[in-house]
């Protein structure tokens, strides 16, 4: 089977790497020369288009950061630029694993059916982390069917992979995870800048707290507190991992859901504004478990 990837960044390098690895014959793309680059020096084939990486494709899987960037790739953007879809063959599925609006998965889609070409969503949760180990979840929205095809490609990257429902509904799952995931964050920061503040070590609080009724994934496997978890992006400076901004761009699209069907998400509201001022603040390329650094005093 022959897969074109486009999108090679924090997730979808990894994601692709895998794919080559099971023994896939994979064709990546990346706007980016960097990405495209690193990952020609860990072997795998680049296409010097999207276009010609879809050309003799049986599945096309897309990692890209937002909603502008699938429909623009897909749809193009009004005659001087012509979709993705144009240049994919029938029969052809398409895998949409970035976290996007579940409208534009419905739109998308809707074009895809009406070539003869069937799509799904199916963002993922697991992190970077869960990229590069192939244990990734998948969230999948769109007919039983395409998804028992994409099937044997997902398990290949991830370990869990959930039928939300039809097209969008993978989305939808997406943005209540991560909007809990966000309000989580914002809260063991919150807890563990208090603990310091009090002068106790992070990391015997963090383990308390982990085997307590507190304990969470944060604490689990993505502390926020330097130091206390080597793998963790904050022990790395907050480089790697979930930015702020694809956060701060979850947390819009799970108001934006919220306003549409008048469902009432305080927390969520809350966690996106102080997402969004931790962004203003200069910190919006960096892992959203940096939002510590809003509540916690600087050190000299
Ligand atoms: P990223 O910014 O690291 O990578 C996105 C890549 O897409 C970049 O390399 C960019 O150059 C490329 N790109 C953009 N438009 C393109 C186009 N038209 N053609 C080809 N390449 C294009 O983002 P990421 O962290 O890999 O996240 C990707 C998606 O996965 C986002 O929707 C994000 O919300 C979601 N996600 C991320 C994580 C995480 O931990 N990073 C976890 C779960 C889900």
């Amino acid at each position: 089977m022959k897969i074109a990837f486009i999108g090679l960044g924090h997730m979808g390098g990894p994601m692709a790497l895998n794919l080559r690895k099971a023994g896939y014959a994979v064709k990546a793309f990346d706007l980016s020369d960097e990405a495209c680059k690193k990952y020609a020096a860990e072997g795998l084939a680049i296409s010097t288009s999207a276009a010609e990486s879809v050309a003799d494709a049986d599945v096309v899987i897309s990692m890209l950061p937002a909603s502008a960037h699938v429909e623009g790739l897909f749809l193009g953007s009004g005659g001087s630029k012509p979709g993705l879809l144009d240049s994919i063959r029938a029969g052809t599925l398409v895998i949409d694993s970035s976290t996007i609006a579940a409208a534009t998965s419905r739109k998308v889609a809707e074009a895809a059916a009406a070539k003869g070409i069937a799509m799904i969503d199916a963002p993922v949760s697991g992190g970077t982390g869960g990229a590069i180990a192939g244990t990734l979840t998948f969230m999948v929205g769109g007919e039983a069917d395409d998804l028992e095809r994409a099937r044997p490609v997902l398990e290949k990257m991830g370990a869990n992979i959930f039928h939300a429902g039809g097209v969008g509904a993978g989305q939808t799952a997406k943005i209540c995870n991560n909007m809990l995931l966000g309000i989580l964050m914002i809260g063991t920061s919150e807890a563990l800048a208090l603990g310091v503040a009090n002068g106790l070590d992070p990391k015997v609080l963090s383990e308390i707290m982990r085997r307590s009724s507190g304990g969470n994934w944060a604490l689990e496997k993505y502390n926020p507190m330097p130091g206390v978890m080597e793998t963790a992006p904050a022990s790395k400076n907050y480089a790697g991992g979930f930015g702020t901004d694809l956060m701060l761009k979850d947390l819009g699209l799970a108001q934006e859901n919220a306003t549409a069907v008048r469902a009432a998400t305080p927390l969520g509201g809350l966690a996106r504004s102080l997402y969004a001022a931790h962004s203003l603040a200069g910190h919006g390329a960096l892992d959203f478990s940096s939002v510590l650094k809003l509540l916690q005093k600087a050190s000299s």
